[in-house]
């Protein structure tokens, strides 16, 4: 079925949720704008990413449902990155001609799934059609208690480096996906293809970290390197990671050893956090987070500014690493 005018409208009425998880809002879907009550306690925190066909994803790797999914998880990791609580979102779609309205429902679908996980509500946003492939973006706005936003710039030297989860799975799974002919996976496969399609933000994390002192963190969107030069540049400080202390799934070690490196460090999408703390709070920090089942690592510490922004120690010998280039330094 080809997107018209009046499927716009009907199809505005059928992404209108049924029910709020947030009583503040006292106008959603339906009018100009969306209005809702802030409080005095809180500071507002905005997110917005795009996924772009051809560019973030193609039909051979991403559903419908796993692009709205995604599309509404991204904008998620930035909110846990600033340690706030996620709680409306605006949903920009441009879609393309002959997209059929069961693959636009399915697309819905995903983003709802977790937007009902984490109580977001979907407050607005813009509907057209495409003369090329899809588009899409989403807003989240959320809340974090007053000057408690998570920042790039508060990491000091001493401090420890830690990442949640494991890295490189996500782009382990594209790349599966984009070479494979076959649609039977192993079950190691399976697990890192779902790392790429459907990646769980670590909201929960970020607001642990809200109640420490001070706290450094970031997202790992676009690969560890590049992440650890954000900080290092906001915080003007250098970095030390040990290459050996990354944390690394199961299901990646299968692949060649320069592979899974380059995965770990810059393969990006893998929407875990990466941040520093002092190391009297570490501990503390890293128990409160395995009780909830977040594997935390402790990869390298902080330094005073020296001459490169991040140094990677490997078999023994400690390089300068390259924002986005592993390999630019390997002999
Ligand atoms: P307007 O012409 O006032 O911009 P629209 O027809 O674009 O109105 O939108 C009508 C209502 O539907 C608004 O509340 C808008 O925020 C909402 N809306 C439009 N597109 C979407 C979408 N893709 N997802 C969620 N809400 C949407
Ligand atoms: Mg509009």
């Amino acid at each position: 079925m080809f997107m018209s005018i009046q499927d716009e409208f009907q199809f505005i009425n059928k992404v209108r949720p049924s029910y709020l998880h947030n009583s503040t809002i006292k106008v959603g879907i339906g009018d100009d704008g969306a209005v809702y009550e802030t409080s005095s306690e809180y500071d507002q925190v905005v997110c917005q990413d795009s996924m772009v066909e051809g560019i973030h994803f193609t039909t051979k790797t991403m559903s419908a449902y796993d692009i709205g999914y995604k599309c509404l998880a991204v904008n998620l990791s930035d909110i846990a990155a600033m340690g706030a609580i996620p709680k409306y979102c605006l949903v920009s779609i441009a879609i393309p001609k002959h997209w059929a309205e069961q693959e636009l429902s399915a697309l819905y679908d995903g983003l709802k799934e977790l937007a009902n996980q984490y109580k977001v509500d979907v407050i607005g946003g813009d509907t057209t059609s495409s003369m090329s492939g899809l588009f899409l973006s989403v807003t989240v706005i959320g809340v974090v208690e007053k000057g408690r936003a998570i920042l790039r710039q508060t990491a000091q030297p001493g401090d420890v480096v830690f990442v949640t989860g494991t890295l490189g799975d996500s782009a382990a799974g594209l790349n599966i996906l984009l070479e494979s002919v076959k649609d039977t996976y192993s079950k190691d496969e399976e697990f890192l293809i779902h790392r790429h399609q459907r990646p769980v933000p670590q909201i929960g994390i970020g607001r642990k970290l809200v109640h420490f002192e001070r706290a450094c963190l970031n997202d790992i969107s676009d690969g560890l390197a590049s992440e650890l030069h954000e900080i290092a540049e906001s915080s003007q400080v250098s970095i030390r990671i040990n290459r050996d202390k990354i944390p690394l799934s199961r299901a990646i070690q299968n692949f060649d050893e320069s592979k899974k490196w380059t995965w770990a460090l810059t393969g990006g999408e893998d929407f875990e956090l990466v941040g520093s703390l002092p190391p009297s709070d570490y501990e503390l920090f890293k128990q409160q987070c395995e009780r909830e089942g977040v594997h935390i690592s402790d990869i390298g510490s902080v330094l005073p500014k020296g001459e490169h922004p991040v140094l990677i120690l490997e078999e023994g010998k400690e390089h300068p690493l390259q924002k986005g280039g592993y390999n630019h330094f390997k002999k």
